[in-house]
């Protein structure tokens, strides 16, 4: 029997009242064992709570990993097609709940609610794709080298899956992990982010609604050393699939790494939009804009680095100063805000000091510092720096905030040099009409993802998403490569000669 979490209530200010939310270990919602709890609040009005949610530690992860292991067996011998008409059953709910869930998101973690729709359109996008997975799964056939004998390769699921999440695509991460994971018949224990619990709450709730049996799928709040060092450390976790920073990805990776545990990480960025003189400038400012600063720049993909050549450097950086300059700020709900606030109090600092390093290397454009009128939340006006080089701290360093550089160069041939003189290597682009030029930056960029005449951000989940150098450890999400971390290869040989045969030696 599974259980659901109490309705929330309307408040006056159409803001839901505080809600106390629990853990879901084996289908049933329960406290922290502590009886710990932490707060969720809205980063646009620090007073406003949304909810109290547990504080578990490593008895609450015992019990959601012993649940995990206990539901695998029935769950991996579930017919795949079975498993992915439950999965497009949660796509056709969360595509009913979008505007609920899309409000919800924005108060949790402020960004604006077009982006929030689109962060639950991610999930609901990924239950369709993968649903179909459910009646692939493709294996391969191939021939023998022997007569009377028949070989192929099968995807096996893996167990129980440990799946950490950042708070910067609250829903959208989670089904990027989960979705492919229970569609390989995998059962998993989930570590959202702190600062946004709720988002992964309703993706849970809604996948056991859909059909997904108790214990299938654990949820457990906390932090990362409470919560994430218990679930990297247990023997019974087989996999550990963890988005976030770098500097927390490479302590998962040295955890996972005693026991040989499968880790599959994406980390961070530092993306580049590369503008060519020939480039329809229009097109690139908005590119830009929304690269830069939509979800306040608190994305993996986000622009944060233009790197411009020479003879449009002018004309480009007065453009953009202008356009930037018209943002409007504010609560993300409310009619016609583009940028919301930064997820915390502390990433705003961190950001606050990136800036100030920011206006020692270059010159400040426009914005710099934080915005007050804009609500008494964390918000941060909206920063263009200038003439910043390969050598400066912030062109180095993730800020994950709403800022961005110029970094003028005079060809095509520096701008891929400054592209790739980096750590990471998640997202780039090119803004150009040159069809040449365009696929040199297909080929020489070092990017899991490059893109023509757009932004650094729009991945869709059919495609491959991840990244190379230090934003990862060369997996890719989404995609059917997701199922290449979820599952592993079994070779099959059936012999059906009823004869010993020797491969490689009964050669003639
Ligand atoms: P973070 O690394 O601080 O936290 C990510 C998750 O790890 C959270 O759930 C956190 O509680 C947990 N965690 C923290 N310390 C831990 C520990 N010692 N052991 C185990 N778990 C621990 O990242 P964040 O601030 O939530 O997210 C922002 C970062 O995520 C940025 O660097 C961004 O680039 C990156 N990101 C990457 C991608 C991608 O696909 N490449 C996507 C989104 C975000």
């Amino acid at each position: 029997m599974t259980t659901t979490q109490t309705a929330p209530k309307e408040t006056g200010t159409g803001n839901m009242a505080p809600q106390t939310f629990n853990n879901l270990i084996n289908g049933q919602w329960k406290p922290a064992k502590s009886g710990k709890t932490f707060q969720n609040l809205n980063p646009a009005d620090p007073s406003d709570c949304i909810g109290t949610f547990p504080a578990s530690d490593a008895q609450d992860v015992q019990e959601a990993v012993e649940a995990a292991k206990k539901a695998y067996d029935a769950w991996r011998l579930t017919p795949a097609p079975r498993r992915g008409e439950i999965i497009f059953k949660a796509g056709q709910i969360l595509m009913e709940r979008k505007e609920q869930y899309a409000r919800e998101m924005t108060r949790e973690m402020g960004k604006v609610l077009a982006e929030t729709r689109g962060d639950i359109q991610e999930a609901i996008d990924m239950c369709f794709y993968t649903a179909g997975e459910g009646r692939r799964l493709f294996g391969h056939t191939t021939p023998s080298e022997l007569q009377n004998k028949f070989c192929m390769s099968l995807r096996m699921p893996i167990g129980v899956c440990g799946l950490i999440t950042p708070w910067n695509f609250p829903m959208a991460i989670p089904s990027w992990k989960l979705i492919p994971a229970l569609i390989a018949g995998n059962t998993v224990v989930l570590k959202p982010a702190s600062d946004t619990p709720l988002s992964s709450l309703r993706l849970v709730e809604v996948l056991q609604e859909a059909g997904v049996p108790e214990g299938v799928i654990n949820l457990v709040y906390g932090s990362g050393s409470t919560v994430g060092n218990p679930l990297i450390d247990h023997p019974d976790v087989r996999l550990i699939s963890f988005t976030g920073s770098c500097e927390v990805g490479r302590s998962v990776n040295e955890r996972c790494a005693p026991n040989f545990k499968r880790v599959s990480l994406e980390l961070g960025g530092k993306n580049a939009a590369i503008i060519l003189e020939d480039a329809n400038l229009d097109l690139a400012v908005e590119g830009i804009v929304w690269g830069a600063f939509g979800t306040a720049g608190q994305r993996c993909t986000a622009t944060s680095r233009v790197i411009v050549q020479k003879g449009i450097h002018a004309e480009l950086r007065d453009r953009l100063v202008k356009r930037i300059n018209g943002l409007k700020l504010g609560y993300g709900l409310e009619k016609g805000i583009d940028v919301g606030p930064v997820v915390n109090e502390s990433a705003m600092n961190k950001i606050l000091e990136y800036i100030e390093i920011g206006k020692k290397e270059g010159q400040l454009l426009t914005g710099g510092e934080r915005d007050t009128a804009a609500g008494a939340g964390w918000f941060i006006k909206p920063t263009l720096i200038d003439n910043i080089n390969t050598k400066h701290r912030i062109a180095q360093e993730e800020i994950f905030g709403p800022v961005t550089a110029l970094m003028p160069v005079a060809d095509l041939d520096e701008a891929i040099h400054v592209a790739n003189d980096i750590e990471f290597g998640l997202s780039t682009a090119i803004y150009t009409k040159d069809v040449n030029k365009a696929f040199r930056a297909l080929r020489d960029l070092e990017a899991g993802i490059t893109y023509v005449n757009a932004p650094t951000i729009g991945a869709e989940v059919h495609l491959p998403f991840g990244g190379v150098k230090n934003t990862g450890n060369g997996h890719r999400e989404a995609a059917e490569t997701a199922l290449d971390i979820f599952t592993e290869w079994k070779a099959c040989y059936v012999d059906y000669s009823d004869r010993l045969q020797r491969a490689q030696i009964d050669h003639n």
